[in-house]
């Protein structure tokens, strides 16, 4: 069997999040991973050294440049009779392209799998990942988003994939880019950051998020926030962990002012190692927490960080 992993890129970087979409990828054959973009050879290199690559696809084509999901489908789609499976990981960019493969393909879309159990089946949490459905596909080519936290990462070097070049499919014409805003931050990104500390309603301001700003420096942690913290205004939404915002599994997360809701553990359960700062003894986020402390955050955060500079 062969499989295809369509790359997460920037034209410049390959994201992190590929490389665990490789290792769901492995589980089923023969990887190739295709990066579609323009002046994108430096990805394609990339992904040429990730271990357990056999073969990189390179699509470099101006209609790639801003990865419009109309046009790399259509690529994808075009490329797809020729493997097994199609993967993507369940990334924002991931979940744009690929029900569009899916329909082009007139198959099923395979989201957000945790554990691949055979060539056909595979589990994917349901419900705020409070259930595990396990799905049996008889798509002749299953297209499947993977969620990043249920598998390693592959070796990021150590392969030497030959790079093939292919022809692109062209401009759908459907869509254009006009232009992005991105949000700039000297931090890590969330969903690839080894440490993450997330505030809550708890911190009552934007403001009070310096304090978890303070103790993120220290650590080369990310800042998170819970959904009421960001329907409160005090942070953007792309801080959001959890069930409709992102989900993460750091080595450590520290959740501050988090009462841990459902939706919220649906986001971070699988961190490694969980710390909870909240006065509240009786606060759920308690039940999953290794390490908690029950204490007024803005005394217990300042004297975390006051530590944390000697
Ligand atoms: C469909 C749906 C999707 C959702 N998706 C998400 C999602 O993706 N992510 C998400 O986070 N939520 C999500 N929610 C919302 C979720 O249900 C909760 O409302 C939210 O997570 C609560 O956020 P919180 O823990 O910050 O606030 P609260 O539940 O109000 O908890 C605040 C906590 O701070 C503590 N605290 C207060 N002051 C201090 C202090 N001085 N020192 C220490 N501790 C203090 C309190 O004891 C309390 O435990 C979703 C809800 C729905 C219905």
């Amino acid at each position: 069997m062969s499989v295809l992993v369509v790359a997460e890129h920037d034209n410049t970087n390959l994201k992190p999040a590929t490389l665990n979409a490789v290792t769901a990828a492995a589980k089923l054959g023969d990887v190739a991973v295709l990066v579609a973009g323009s002046n994108c050879h430096g990805v394609a290199e990339a992904a040429a050294k990730i271990g357990g690559v056999a073969k990189v696809l390179l699509a470099d084509d101006p209609a790639y440049e801003h990865r419009l999901a109309e046009n790399l489908a259509a690529l994808v789609a075009k490329l797809a009779p020729g493997f097994t499976h199609v993967l993507a990981t369940a990334t924002s960019a991931g979940k744009n392209v690929m029900p569009r493969v899916a329909a082009l393909l007139d198959v099923a879309q395979i989201s957000d799998i945790s554990a691949v159990e055979g060539a056909d089946t595979f589990v994917r949490p349901i419900y705020a990942g409070n259930a595990l459905a396990t799905v049996q596909s008889s798509d002749p080519i299953k297209v499947i988003t993977v969620r990043a936290t249920g598998f390693d990462p592959a070796p990021a070097e150590g392969g030497s994939a030959a790079i093939e070049t292919v022809d692109p499919a062209g401009d759908s014409g459907l869509s254009q880019f006009v232009g992005q805003a991105l949000s700039k931050s000297e931090r890590p990104e969330l969903t690839s950051a080894r440490v993450i500390i997330s505030g809550g309603r708890g911190m009552q301001s934007g403001e009070n998020f310096h304090l978890l700003e303070k103790v993120a420096d220290k650590l080369g942690a990310a800042v998170g926030a819970s959904r009421a913290a960001v329907d409160a205004g005090f942070v953007p939404n792309d801080y959001q962990v959890g069930q409709t915002g992102k989900i993460v599994a750091p080595e450590l997360y520290i959740a501050v002012g988090i009462s841990g809701a459902i939706q919220h553990l649906a986001g971070m359960k699988d961190s490694k190692v969980i710390v909870a700062i909240n006065k509240d003894e009786d606060a759920p986020i308690l039940q999953v927490a290794d390490y908690s402390l029950v204490a007024d955050l803005f005394q217990a955060v300042p004297e975390l960080a006051a530590e944390l500079e000697k």
